[in-house]
């Protein structure tokens, strides 16, 4: 009964598409973009089945590569390469093999796995720094380019009107906000470009927790914002 779930908030409406979710498979994320990916697939039923369709379609592709007609003498010149090749030259590698944050197969807390051991234990163990009218930040060490952090946004607030110089991915985690893209609860996720303006909101009720990854800074409109990023990465 969807409708009944979505009434007590626990229904997930907003996925990651399946561009991002082929990146994610193949290995090819940066490592923020795949924390956020990963702990939205240990909130949601739906994606960890996705994924495993999408695993099964990356292995099946790697298995089909070598399959094609071979001429006479083929795999005699193939074998006769393969004793040329340098002894050093690299090994081939499958796109699966880069370590990225995996989902596991039971999420617990507010702070899922594998978000809970980026941080280091539960909520209370992260450092916030304050954006101001309450809002707090707190940026996740992760490599590659895409920085990673938790947004602490009071039930009501907004988070400064800003858009975006790349893709933000952002995961509710606690209550909930909207802006003109939707509402989006714990669960879902926002995937925002470039063509993304927006003021997200958080509802009444219940302050909201974010997780969110950028690839690049976000413009924001407003002064007080655009001196603090320097300061806090965002
Ligand atoms: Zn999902």
């Amino acid at each position: 009964m969807p409708l009944d779930l979505k009434s007590r908030g626990t229904a997930i409406s907003h996925h990651p598409t399946d561009a991002l979710m082929m990146e994610y498979a193949a290995g090819t994320l940066p490592e923020g973009f795949a924390l956020v990916v990963a702990t939205h697939i240990s909130m949601c039923d739906e994606c960890r089945a996705r994924l495993h369709a999408f695993e099964a379609v990356g292995g099946a592709l790697l298995d089909s590569a070598p399959t094609c007609e071979m001429g006479e003498g083929a795999l005699a010149r193939v074998m006769a390469g393969l004793d040329a090749r340098p002894a050093r030259s690299p090994a081939p590698v499958a796109p699966q093999s880069r370590p990225q944050p995996r989902p596991p197969a039971r999420p617990r807390g507010l702070l899922p796995e594998p978000l809970a051991g980026y941080v280091g234990g539960g909520i209370g163990s992260v450092r916030w720094k304050p954006l101001g009218l309450g809002v707090r930040t707190a940026v996740i060490p992760t490599g590659g380019s895409a920085t990673a952090r938790l947004l602490y946004i009071p039930a009501g607030e907004s988070v400064p009107d800003h858009g975006h110089r790349g893709r933000e991915l952002t995961l509710v985690l606690q209550g909930a906000f909207a802006d003109a893209e939707g509402r989006f609860g714990p669960g879902d996720i926002e995937c925002a470009g470039t063509e993304v303006e927006h003021t997200p909101v958080a509802e009444p009720g219940q302050d909201c927790i974010c997780l969110a990854a950028t690839d690049a800074l976000l413009r924001f409109r407003a002064l007080i914002p655009r001196l603090a990023q320097p300061l806090f990465r965002i």
